[in-house]
């Protein structure tokens, strides 16, 4: 990924005022304010900003808001000028900056970084995309078959990535497969593919695009834009970066997170303090903790937690007597 350079773009200077005449036919003024410092592109001057994910996917980061900020600022200072309209401008040195974002989200003070908004163009398989919709905060335009023909690319994982079904989490991949039974799974994938082909040649004999991709795979490829806030991407991000999510998706929101890291560095910084590597503790785990007791649950999915969290902690949780 090319880093963005905060001082490449330089913004022009609009017209100082512009008159305007009312409905009234009273002459009305506009009042430009510039800044003290040249206002800089956050993206570094790109049109867009690309990784590669999986097979034939990628995330491009196409804009965002703010795209311009004072020189040597990041987008993280929209967060700042919104939260001060709450807090008070107080100082503005960067350190006091980088505290009040780290307060805001410690103390889920959420709007202020909803002024921060990222678009993105994306390629993934269908069934990463059914996973994906289901954020709804986020504005989505998808590529639509059935107006064109779907592109020739599917998803295929290689014979060494192929999971097993996990015996503890039913929702899950956990360990891999033998390589017969990966091979298995491969030939599987090819026979699915084929199916392209006659995709193609009945769309040409005329059958609806619309109905003709119901003979296509999951794995088959699809774009979006995708926009979101910050607020709603740190949301989307902690349920897609996090080890339960799907690895076909979690590759998708480690690419987005690695794209906005130079941009809003001290709210990533304050999410992953606070957020990606903090963990929730239930009223019954801290007492469990306090008092040193098992935890006052029978549920075994709930004591495992706990006991995941132990670890976490480095503490040896009380167990009841079988
Ligand atoms: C590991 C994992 C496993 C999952 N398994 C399943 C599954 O088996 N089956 C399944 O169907 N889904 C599953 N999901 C999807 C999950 O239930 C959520 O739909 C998805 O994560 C989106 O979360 P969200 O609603 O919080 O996010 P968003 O849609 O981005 O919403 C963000 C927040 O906005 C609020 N909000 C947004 N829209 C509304 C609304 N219309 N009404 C009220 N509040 C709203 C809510 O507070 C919500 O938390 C799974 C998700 C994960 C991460």
């Amino acid at each position: 990924m090319s880093s963005p350079q905060n001082d490449s773009v330089i913004a022009k200077p609009l017209a100082a005022s512009q008159a305007e005449a009312s409905p009234d036919g009273n002459s009305t003024q506009h009042k430009c304010e510039f800044p003290e410092v040249p206002l800089a592109d956050v993206m570094g001057g790109a049109l867009r900003i690309t990784k590669q994910v999986l097979d034939h996917g990628f995330v491009a980061l196409v804009d965002c808001m703010p795209r311009l900020a004072p020189a040597g600022k990041t987008a993280d200072a929209a967060i700042v000028q919104a939260a001060r309209v709450s807090y008070g401008e107080g100082t503005k040195q960067v350190n006091e900056d980088r505290g009040l974002v780290r307060y805001l989200l410690r103390h889920r003070h959420t709007t202020p970084f909803e002024m921060v908004e990222f678009k993105f163009h994306i390629a993934m398989p269908m069934f990463v995309a059914r996973q994906w919709i289901r954020h709804r905060t986020a504005n989505v335009n998808e590529y639509s078959a059935r107006y064109s023909i779907v592109p020739d690319r599917f998803y295929r994982p290689t014979a060494e990535s192929i999971r097993a079904q996990s015996a503890s989490n039913r929702q899950g991949g956990d360990g891999l497969v033998e390589a017969g039974t990966a091979q298995d799974f491969l030939m599987l994938l090819d026979r699915a593919e084929a199916l392209y082909k006659d995709y193609l040649s009945l769309t040409e004999k005329g059958v609806a695009r619309e109905l003709a991709r119901a003979a296509l795979p999951v794995s088959v490829y699809t774009e979006w834009y995708w926009k979101c806030d910050l607020h709603n991407l740190f949301h989307f991000l902690s349920l897609r970066m996090d080890s339960h999510a799907q690895y076909e998706i979690r590759v998708f929101a480690e690419a987005m997170y690695e794209l906005i890291k130079p941009i809003v560095p001290m709210s990533c910084e304050a999410f992953e303090d606070y957020r990606l590597g903090a963990m929730h503790l239930t009223r019954l785990e801290i007492e469990a903790i306090r008092s040193g007791s098992p935890i006052a649950t029978t549920n075994k999915r709930e004591t495992a937690e706990f006991e995941e969290k132990c670890v976490r902690l480095g503490i040896t949780p009380a167990r009841t007597a079988d």
